[in-house]
């Protein structure tokens, strides 16, 4: 349902939890947040219910310089703490917020199954984060990683990636599902609709469907999903306070 991305120098939870809450008009049923931690690796909280029961139980060192968060309307398993995103690996090295529908996520979920992975939730996202990880063995890449596995997966997604090997980026793709980046000062923020940007950056780039990006905290690029580069220049969006 909503996706709020950040990376920069300012401490990123707090962020985070602000666009989720400009996200809230939306409507959802539960909320959850992935942050690369300072100290290497990554944290996850996530919470059935509003953003501010997250909130209430984000641990009390959470900090760190990127991090991924969502609102979640549920399509595929009930609203609950384990179905609520981001959506982790087994390493928990790989994080997966998304939007939309993985129409052949019944498939992909059996045949991790038949490979041994114990699935931890309900839902079609999760397929992603084991995918994400897969792909990485073979490639060197996050982006590669996240190319790999998309192309495994039919239906609808706007997502955002964190990697613990990456901290210095967030991957980002979307097809049929919005996504936007707010191009910052030495920050970069991602969303699913402009009202979480609005009051960091008027500056934004929309993805069309079939492209990515790669934001870090100074920097952007797009590309398209099978990996050839996009030009992109970013627009203001006028917005009444
Ligand atoms: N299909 C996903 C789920 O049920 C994402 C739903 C959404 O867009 O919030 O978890």
């Amino acid at each position: 349902c909503g996706i709020v991305g950040y990376i920069g120098k300012r401490d990123t939870a707090p962020l985070l939890l602000e666009g989720l809450q400009r996200l809230e008009y939306r409507g959802y049923d539960s909320a959850g947040i992935a942050v690369q931690s300072r100290t290497g690796g990554l944290r996850t909280a996530k919470a059935k219910g509003r953003v501010r029961e997250l909130e209430s139980r984000l641990p009390k060192r959470f900090a760190g310089t990127a991090g991924i968060a969502h609102t979640r309307w549920a399509t595929h398993g009930v609203p609950s703490d384990a179905n609520a995103h981001p959506h982790v690996d087994p390493t928990g090295k790989v994080a997966v917020v998304h939007n939309g529908i993985i129409d052949n996520a019944a498939a992909l979920r059996a045949a991790l199954e038949a490979e041994g992975v114990a699935l931890a939730s309900e839902t079609d996202t999760e397929v992603l984060a084991h995918l994400i990880a897969d792909a990485h063995q073979d490639q060197h890449t996050l982006e590669g990683a996240v190319q790999k596995a998309l192309s495994r997966v039919e239906g609808t997604y706007g997502i955002a990636v964190l990697h613990a090997d990456f901290p210095d980026r967030i991957v980002v793709a979307r097809n049929g599902s919005p996504v936007v980046l707010g191009i910052g000062e030495r920050e970069m923020f991602v969303a699913s609709d402009v009202a979480a940007l609005v009051s960091h950056t008027r500056q934004v780039v929309t993805l069309d469907d079939g492209e990515m990006a790669t934001i870090k905290a100074d920097d952007y690029r797009t590309y398209t999903t099978e990996g050839s580069r996009t030009s992109t220049t970013p627009e203001t969006v006028e917005w009444a306070a």
